[in-house]
């Protein structure tokens, strides 16, 4: 257990070193003991091929089986490779991506990155999108998640809020333009920088491209990725048993909080305050922000929502989503669509919304967050 909690700790630190510091969390750990205890519950001999890299800015894991163990150890390096074709394009904090060029030059109109119309969609979808926006790039650079550490001063994130809001999706095409475009000063005297980051929804994304890619291979019968943050499933195992995702404790991430099962195929994310964040006075500002006000959402230390009709993006873009608008509403959220949500909120206390009974996806607590 620790050992793969430290080999995937080494991977983010270096990681970071090479740019940015997005990272993914124990959880994938956490998954990465689950899919272990999972085998080990079995009684199949078809042993999984496991590889993990790091790819899409952490370590991704991939468990995969099949009769033929080498066309499966193919189709997994497939599958990583489609991974990071899919995210590429939508990194914003990648200069040479296709998004950093669309940000480098925000008051032209100009057609969207791959990728970018998908999320967008899943959004609209979601019903969603007064919580989950792609436009806080601007914001997000104030605080200097992997560099400063500042706290900006509020006619800042009034100006990055202001500047959020000002993209359009026009056309078929679904080209972006920024329609008031705004030479805005900031107090600083720094300029503002519009732009829109796919953070909160690329990873769900390239999952469920590598997914496909497996189920494509005509060659893995079932299969789990794991992204830390985001998990996609996919089929049954061998033996029957389930595909296990363990939730760690935000504030002691060797600790396993609660455990989803999946019988067959679904996703799951987790968001937290305990990813890029930094502490001011006590406080903590984190990276997941409330679309109308530019701060830190509030309330909740960690949100994970999973479910058997949810696909890797839809998942990632509610864990987003469902964390800025907290518990109450997110469970309300839950129970509506037939969706399991976990909780731990600023007190530490955790609230755990079941799944639909026969939906193929259960979960329960292990132990008590941290106080
Ligand atoms: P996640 O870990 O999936 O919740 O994604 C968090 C990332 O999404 C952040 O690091 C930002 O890049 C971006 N982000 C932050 N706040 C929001 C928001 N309200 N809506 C959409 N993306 C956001
Ligand atoms: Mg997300």
């Amino acid at each position: 257990m620790n050992a793969q909690a430290t080999r995937a700790g080494n991977a983010r630190a270096r990681a970071r070193g090479r740019g940015r510091a997005r990272l993914a969390t124990a959880v994938a750990c956490a998954t990465a003991i689950a899919a272990l205890l999972g085998a080990l519950a079995g009684c199949s001999n078809q042993e999984p091929v496991v590889v993990s890299r790091e790819a899409l800015g952490t370590v991704v894991q991939v468990t995969a089986y099949g009769e033929d163990r080498a066309a499966v150890e193919k189709a997994v390096d497939a599958a990583f490779d489609v991974m990071v074709e899919a995210a590429a394009p939508i990194d914003a904090y990648d200069p040479g991506s296709d998004l950093a060029a669309f940000n480098a030059d925000p008051y032209r109109k100009q057609p969207m990155p791959a990728g970018a119309a998908e999320v967008l969609d899943a959004v609209e979808r979601l019903d969603v999108g007064d919580a989950f926006s792609a436009g806080l790039l601007a914001v997000s650079r104030l605080y200097g998640f992997e560099s400063t550490h500042t706290v900006p001063a509020a006619s800042e994130l009034a100006l990055g809020v202001a500047a959020a809001g000002t993209f359009r999706r026009e056309g078929d095409s679904g080209s972006f333009v920024r329609i008031t475009p705004a030479d805005a000063r900031l107090e600083s005297g720094g300029e503002l920088a519009p732009g829109l980051d796919f953070g909160g929804a690329a990873k769900g994304l390239a999952l469920d491209r590598g997914r496909e890619s497996l189920r494509a291979s005509g060659v893995v019968t079932a299969a789990l990725i794991s992204s830390g943050s985001s998990t996609v499933t996919l089929g049954t195992k061998p033996d029957g048993s389930v595909w296990r995702v363990a939730i760690e404790d935000p504030r002691d991430t060797d600790r396993v909080l609660a455990s989803f099962a999946f019988e067959g195929d679904g996703a799951l994310s987790t968001s937290g305050d305990y990813q890029r964040c930094f502490e001011v006075g006590g406080k903590r500002y984190h990276h997941i922000l409330d679309p109308t006000t530019g701060l830190p959402a509030r309330g909740l230390r960690s949100l994970t929502i999973a479910g058997t009709s949810l696909s890797g993006l839809d998942s990632d873009v509610l864990s987003t989503a469902l964390f800025v608008r907290g518990a109450e509403r997110a469970s309300a959220y839950a129970e509506a669509k037939g969706l399991s949500l976990y909780v731990v909120n600023s007190e530490g206390q955790a609230l755990l919304v079941p799944a639909p009974e026969a939906s193929g996806l259960s979960a329960s607590e292990e132990a008590k967050p941290t106080p």
